[in-house]
């Protein structure tokens, strides 16, 4: 029953499996493999650019919407990898990760009554930060192997009442990468219903076997009606700083600075300082980000067909959604916990990633964001699976 003092969107929520899963994780020993956060060092000259930060006493509060330099640095790594022009003074807003950017953009442009376009499954902060804007979600499937929205189906989710498409690329957890064709159609749609597009593009660098990564906001008349929003957390493996970008038209990030000065006032001072070393790391850095995951994909792909998990290599991201059909298993969530106590591997059940959780019960996400030794036990840990299951 909801408690009296509790608001009716709060005890809307329930808490994060993910988090829990990882709870779980140190309370059995598992291998963590739900939370996709890399157990690797992040890059030394950023580590040694905030310890400078913060030795040379920039430590108090930084201009909310963005340190000078970092959001210069911002402007100029756009401009070679998403090929967007980009006004550092007026069109982007530094927050306190992609999570605080993508509920400001919501926050600051939905009224009572609009629709927020969702594909299902989605990454699980959208449902809930639909329901603190006051959104009324409208959901999509996409579906194995490939994960793509039906165009149809894309098509028909249109009305009156959308204000905005929320689009994940590359895609957690499904691993999809939008093709430049696929974005065409979602951007006629937009252009169709007078519609803003929000991508999340925090895994905008990791993408594999050659594919690019398009921004929405590139398409030609897309830029004026595009939110992208990123942030350092999965580029630079920092994801305990909590830097997070918006780039958007002036009159939508002036309401952005405003909304975000009242959510958080700013990131943090001295992590900005290194953030705007990040954004200026040469190109070599991020193509040796992209073999590297590569590499992991490869390797821990191959470890889980090998075990009898049913999926399609992703494309991008960091991710697998594996189907678990193969080991009679009980749903997601079964499954989930039976990896977790009896083989010491923490997933995360896929319902999570569904409205609808019975969509979800066939599937549980691993995360390869590790070391080679992580994945190697976590490997060698699901081969006992066939014996248990
Ligand atoms: N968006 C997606 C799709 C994610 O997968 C994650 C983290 O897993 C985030 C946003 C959170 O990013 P940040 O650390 O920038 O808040």
């Amino acid at each position: 029953m909801q408690h009296p003092l509790i608001s009716l969107k709060a005890a809307s929520f329930t808490d994060s499996v993910i988090r829990g899963m990882s709870i779980e994780a140190r309370r059995h020993g598992a291998v963590n493999l739900a939370q996709g956060m890399p157990d690797f060092p992040a890059p030394q000259v950023l580590k040694d650019a905030a310890c400078r930060a913060i030795q040379d006493d920039v430590n108090q509060y930084a201009i909310t919407w963005g340190a000078h330099e970092l959001r210069h640095a911002i402007a100029e790594h756009a401009a070679w990898h998403l090929k967007l022009d980009v006004d550092p003074e007026r069109e982007i807003t530094v927050t306190c990760g992609s999570t605080e950017a993508m509920l400001v953009a919501l926050l600051s442009i939905i009224n009572p009554g609009d629709e927020v376009i969702l594909s299902q499954p989605f990454y699980e902060n959208y449902w809930p930060d639909c329901m603190l804007a006051g959104a009324t979600p409208r959901f999509v499937p996409v579906r194995p192997p490939d994960w793509k929205f039906d165009p149809d189906e894309l098509a028909a989710a249109f009305n009156d009442k959308t204000k905005a498409i929320v689009l994940c690329n590359p895609t957690n957890p499904t691993g999809a990468v939008f093709t430049r064709e696929e974005l065409e159609t979602i951007a006629a749609l937009c252009r169709k219903w007078d519609v803003i597009a929000i991508t999340d593009e925090i895994y905008e660098h990791i993408l594999f076997d050659g594919r690019e990564h398009v921004a929405l906001a590139a398409l030609d008349g897309m830029q004026e009606r595009s939110v992208t929003v990123s942030g350092m957390s999965k580029t630079y493996a920092v994801t305990g700083w909590r830097v997070g970008t918006i780039l958007a038209p002036p009159e939508m990030t002036r309401a952005f600075r405003q909304v975000h000065d009242f959510v958080s006032i700013g990131a943090a001072a001295p992590l900005q300082e290194a953030g705007a070393v990040a954004y200026r790391l040469p190109r070599s850095y991020y193509d040796e980000l992209a073999a590297g995951y590569q590499a992991r994909r490869d390797r821990f792909c191959k470890s889980l067909w090998e075990v009898g998990f049913e999926f399609e290599a992703p494309q991008g991201a960091y991710y697998v959604m594996a189907g678990i059909g193969a080991f009679a298993a009980g749903d997601d969530v079964a499954f989930a916990g039976k990896l977790v106590r009896e083989i010491g591997v923490a997933v995360v059940p896929g319902s999570s990633f569904f409205r609808d959780k019975e969509l979800g019960r066939p599937y549980v996400r691993f995360c390869f964001c590790k070391k080679d030794e992580t994945l190697d036990e976590a490997a060698r840990r699901l081969r006992a699976l066939r014996v248990i299951v």
